[in-house]
């Protein structure tokens, strides 16, 4: 070299930079449950029966009866940024909220062994391919299979071995994966969910029958579905639309309770399609039922937003969103909930006094 040292810096080669940004996206099984879920619905599912085993790191898979790949597909559709639902940049901001565009499964493809067995209506038979780090290990070949697709994932993390050591617990990872499918099941109630567990744990299964109770007496069992309440609200102001159930509200009265209910509820937030976390609405909920002596074992949550103003890359997973005037439709959401409450107090002073 002209004088000096050498330079310490050398550029990763481009596998290593796709296999840590894939572990960045797909953190656990979960994560990548999510993702395929909603790959099956984009592809018009009405049966998803999703097999785990091992907490999902042995295998994973997703079935599903929607509309298919076509075989000229096949080949790229594991590659980076290939997506069949993004034509132009003007796209992306009408339906960014709906997740990473053609990452999902090239991210898993870097972590894990994947293969896929695909069928369109019109093909006359199915095909299947295997895949590592975004490209078909062999050509795609024939073979039989009903229409609609199946996304075999095996040995999640194998080649991140910190990941494995990590995720220590099969038990909670499963626990995980059944969180997200009882999720999209309760969001999706006309597309019938079956989640496979092999022993680890009943299966569980939604009638696919259209209604958001129904799903959730599949789910919960007819006690917490019975006397649910529906909520309902939209602001033009605000840009947004909620719908939403509070599964078996009760009212338990300072005296019953002895002081503040600290019961925590279960909080299925969706926006835009995507199940997403936010701690901050959950806890104003969980602080509403709280000073107005309610245990609410459930409360699900369908808020639409204009896609413009909500932003989801503020995290990797993308299960955090952020969006304008965040605290005033939080605030919204307060309100219909208390309203809601409220209107079951009166009912049951009603019946009380019947
Ligand atoms: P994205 O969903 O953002 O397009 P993915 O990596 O998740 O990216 O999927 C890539 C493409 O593979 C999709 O655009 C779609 O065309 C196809 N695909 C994936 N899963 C399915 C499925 N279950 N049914 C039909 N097509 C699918
Ligand atoms: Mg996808």
């Amino acid at each position: 070299t002209q004088g000096g040292e050498a330079g310490m810096i050398r550029k990763l080669p481009e596998l290593v930079i796709n296999q840590i940004a894939a572990g960045e996206v797909v953190q656990r099984p979960a994560n990548a449950v999510k993702e395929l879920i909603e790959n099956s619905l984009d592809a018009q599912a009405t049966q998803i029966t999703i097999s785990a085993r091992a907490g999902g790191l042995k295998l994973l898979q997703v079935q599903d009866n929607g509309k298919g790949i076509a075989r000229a597909d096949m080949n790229i559709v594991c590659e980076r940024h290939t997506t069949s639902k993004l034509r132009e940049l003007e796209d992306l901001q009408t339906i960014a909220s709906f997740g990473f565009r053609g990452e999902a499964l090239a991210s898993v493809s870097h972590v894990a062994h994947v293969s896929l067995t695909s069928r369109t209506a019109d093909a006359p038979c199915a095909y299947t391919c295997e895949y590592a780090d975004g490209k078909p290990k062999a050509p795609t070949r024939l073979c039989a299979g009903n229409a609609g697709t199946t996304v075999t994932v095996e040995d999640l993390f194998f080649n991140q071995p910190t990941r494995t050591t990590a995720l220590k617990s099969a038990t909670d990872e499963l626990n995980k994966i059944a969180d997200v499918v009882t999720r999209y099941a309760v969001h999706n109630p006309a597309v019938s969910f079956t989640l496979r567990r092999f022993g680890a744990g009943n299966d569980l299964r939604t009638p696919g029958s259209g209604t958001v109770p129904a799903a959730i007496t599949a789910l919960f069992g007819s006690t917490v579905a019975k006397d649910m309440v529906a909520l309902e609200t939209k602001s033009v102001k605000l840009f947004f639309e909620l719908r939403g159930w509070l599964a078996r509200p009760l009212f338990l009265g300072p005296v019953a309770n002895g002081g503040r209910s600290n019961k925590k509820s279960m909080f299925m937030l969706f926006i835009n399609e995507r199940s997403v976390e936010c701690r901050q609405l959950k806890q104003a909920i969980d602080l509403l039922f709280s000073t107005q002596d309610v245990v609410c074992p459930l409360v699900y949550l369908d808020l639409k937003i204009d896609p413009r103003r909500v932003d989801v890359n503020c995290h990797p997973t993308k299960n955090h969103v952020q969006f304008l005037d965040q605290t005033a439709v939080f605030e919204r959401v307060q309100e219909v909930i208390e309203d809601a409450l409220t209107g079951c107090v009166q009912q049951s002073r009603c019946h009380a006094t019947l």
